[in-house]
């Protein structure tokens, strides 16, 4: 290939494509719909779906499918070929708009957190065309993919993209009014923006294969500590190996080629980690290609004689892996509106939506935090390598203290010179990039947008990015409805900025978040502080949940307790796969080879002892050695009946509890004696590959 970028979007029936090849009238229908949201004409959607199906079998597609973000977190697909049989022998290769438009998969199996019986079994996958359909080639098999939204037969929602479809509606509808009251009267719409930076882990295969810990529960339950580990700093930033570098090039190759805009790269902190980040785009789009670019991840590694670990803590002792959320609002003539701006005007209406941040942010920060709560961020979140489970606002020294000011009340704002033209107006002009980085912080603003650090690396960005846009957007009405009702908006605008300051204020904090201290002040402040997954899921959404849902036409309050649930459900899951794991390779595969080891040295001491030699440092490994096994196989028993113990209680969650209180403490117990043992045992009869072969082998 001459030019690497000649490659992009060449898997993708985008716009410019659409131009080429659909009619002038319908592409205008089309166009339509994609710019402004309308409803896509049935009566276009024959014509549209011919035009992808004739680009698609140019490209050697033979299949379709609906593609779906169900609420298992991963994404879901359903083949069917374009082939339609004649009648007389011969077939045609066929594709209608209604196949192109609706689909209509088995649902039975995809969790619903209760919604749905199992012989219930219908459900509807339906085009989101804002979002094109793309090829993909698996193997030797050629797809053509359709994003879609998926649903039960009683209209109930089953996956991620619907809340995310409906909460962008919701934000535009209330950032528009909210810009009318500025008065502006030319941008059409609002959107909300996300640039998703995904880390990640590299191994060598081979390894990977003989880990069933990796390969089954995407994290290794045990191993001892790499003689080196991150603590020279060498890593972040640092030269890529030629193997890394050749992957990530080939990455980038293929997620160009399906329009992922895979710009950023780099080496992590933690060796064998690294990170990928796109340029941002609407958050449906940025949703969607975060999902491609996690499988991309996996196939290319795959391919390439490596294994790619998405999982939050693939390994105890070195930093676990998130992804950083960025997340801004725009309208439609490019205008960010969480960009400082630089004119007066511009600042008032920027603060306007920078508290409405604020306030949504910390009315439902408990929202938040459930949004990316799984067991693999429970490694996480406030192990002094990620935020704390707390969720504050960092937003640097000068914003900081306009908030200050602004909390100060309307006498200090008389100093504007009163009139109109107090405080908000009066405020300096703001600059991008004025104070320091917080890498601390849960979620921080960073010159023209917040970047929610939280979320986990395995995790999709469509639910902390409809909590988000379906928060704002509730605050944003209120503001509207305050905007739209006053007088003189210059004063309200004031009042609400102040009201906000006063009763949000306390979400804000530009300190150390992983200190302890911050945690006490938390505390002191009435702020949530939700340790664990179990604790931020199992309590279900409360009644202001559910009303912010149920206002903005998001989700009901069924659905939100059918996913506080599903999440649960997921949770008990993954913790029931990893103890069996940590089970499974301690009884059959660690305790064997530290046995075998006993009894060779205990043939040592033995012979030693009949060549009248001291047995005294042989015996001593072999007590120590006994010791531990004991250690372990005592956890190993405890495990099992934990195991046991869980499974048998039927309420999930009792089951969540469970694993949280009785199965993650021993799976620690039985790690602590083998890692312990494998320092011990020799090195050749250890079963697992080490950390170091893990992390350092290139
Ligand atoms: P960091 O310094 O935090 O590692 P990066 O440059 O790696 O930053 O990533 C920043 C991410 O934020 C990129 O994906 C970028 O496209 C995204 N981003 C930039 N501007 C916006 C915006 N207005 N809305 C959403 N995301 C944005
Ligand atoms: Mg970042």
């Amino acid at each position: 290939m001459s030019n690497a970028i000649d490659c992009f979007g060449e898997n993708v029936f985008s716009t410019s494509v659409m131009r080429e090849r659909l009619p002038k009238a319908i592409l205008k229908k089309m166009m339509c719909t994609l710019e402004t949201g309308s409803d896509l004409d049935p009566a276009i959607a024959d014509v549209v779906a011919n035009a992808i199906k004739d680009w698609a079998i140019e490209k050697g597609a033979t299949h379709y499918c609906h593609w779906f973000q169900p609420m298992t977190g991963a994404t879901a697909e359903k083949h069917d070929s374009f082939l339609s049989t004649t009648g007389d022998g011969r077939a045609i290769l066929e594709f209608s708009g209604k196949e192109l438009s609706q689909g209509e998969p088995d649902a039975s199996s995809f969790p619903s957190g209760g919604l749905r019986q199992t012989f219930e079994a219908r459900g509807y996958t339906a085009w989101d065309c804002t979002s094109p359909v793309f090829i993909k080639k698996d193997g030797s098999n050629t797809t053509l993919f359709i994003p879609t939204v998926f649903i039960s037969y009683t209209g109930q929602v089953l996956d991620r993209k619907t809340p995310l479809l409906r909460s962008m509606q919701a934000l535009n509808k209330q950032a528009v009014r909210v810009l009318r009251a500025f008065g502006n009267q030319t941008s059409k719409r609002v959107i909300a923006t996300m640039g998703p930076e995904q880390e990640y882990f590299l191994i060598d295969r081979e390894l990977y294969k003989k880990r069933k810990d990796l390969l089954l529960a995407g994290r290794t339950v045990y191993g001892a500590p790499s003689p080196k580990g991150q603590e020279l700093d060498d890593h972040y930033f640092g030269t890529l190996s030629a193997r890394v570098a050749t992957y990530m090039e080939t990455l980038n190759r293929e997620l160009w080629k399906l329009a992922v805009t895979a710009k950023t790269q780099h080496n992590e902190v933690a060796p064998a980690q690294y990170e990928l980040a796109p340029v941002f785009s609407t958050v449906n789009i940025a949703a969607d290609h975060n999902q491609l670019v996690m499988e991309e991840m996996k196939k290319v590694a795959e391919s390439m004689g490596m294994a790619c670990l998405l999982h939050e803590k693939p390994f105890a002792g070195v930093n676990g892996s998130g992804k950083h959320v960025n997340w801004s609002i725009s309208t439609d003539d490019g205008v960010n509106l969480l960009d400082p701006g630089v004119t007066p005007h511009q600042n008032a209406q920027f603060l306007v939506f920078l508290c409405a941040v604020i306030k949504a942010v910390d009315d439902y920060s408990h929202l938040l935090r459930a949004s990316v709560s799984s067991p693999g961020n429970d490694h996480r979140l406030g192990a002094n390598e990620a935020p704390p489970a707390i969720i504050s606002i960092f937003l640097g020294e000068q914003l900081s203290d306009i908030i200050a000011q602004l909390g100060d009340g309307p006498a200090k704002s008389s100093k504007g010179g009163g009139g109109i033209k107090l405080g908000v107006t009066t405020l300096p002009t703001l600059q991008k990039d004025c104070t320091d980085r917080n890498r601390t912080s849960p979620f921080a603003f960073t010159g023209n947008k917040f970047e929610f650090r939280m979320c986990g690396s395995s995790g999709t960005v469509a639910a902390p990015g409809f909590v988000l846009n379906t928060i704002v957007a509730d605050t944003l009405e209120k503001i509207a409805d305050e905007l739209e009702g006053a007088i003189n908006v210059e004063q309200k605008t004031q009042e609400i900025l102040q009201k906000i300051v006063k009763d949000h204020g306390r979400v804000i904090f530009d300190g150390n978040n992983y200190s302890q201290e911050w945690v006490d002040e938390a505390a002191r402040r009435g702020l949530h502080n939700l340790k664990n997954a179990v604790e931020a899921l199992a309590d279900g959404p409360d009644e202001t949940i559910i009303e912010v849902f149920e206002r903005q036409g998001v989700l009901t309050g069924c659905e939100l307790e059918a996913r506080f649930e599903t999440l649960l459900e997921q949770y008990v899951n993954q913790i029931n796969i990893e103890a069996k794991c940590a089970l499974s390779i301690g009884a059959s595969q660690i305790v064997p080879a530290v046995v075998t080891y006993a009894q060779r040295l205990s043939t040592t001491i033995a012979n030693l002892k009949g060549a009248g030699i001291d047995v005294e440092p042989y015996a001593s490994i072999l007590a120590e050695v006994s010791k531990l096994l004991s250690d372990l196989r005592a956890g190993l028993a405890e495990l099992k009946q934990a195991i046991a113990a869980m499974g048998a209680l039927s309420d999930v969650k009792e089951k969540g509890f469970a694993c949280r209180d009785q199965i993650v403490p021993v799976m620690k117990l039985c790690r602590e004696a083998a890692d312990a043992l494998e320092t011990i045992v020799d090195a050749d009869l250890w079963p697992l590959p080490t950390y170091a072969e893990l992390l350092f082998l290139k």
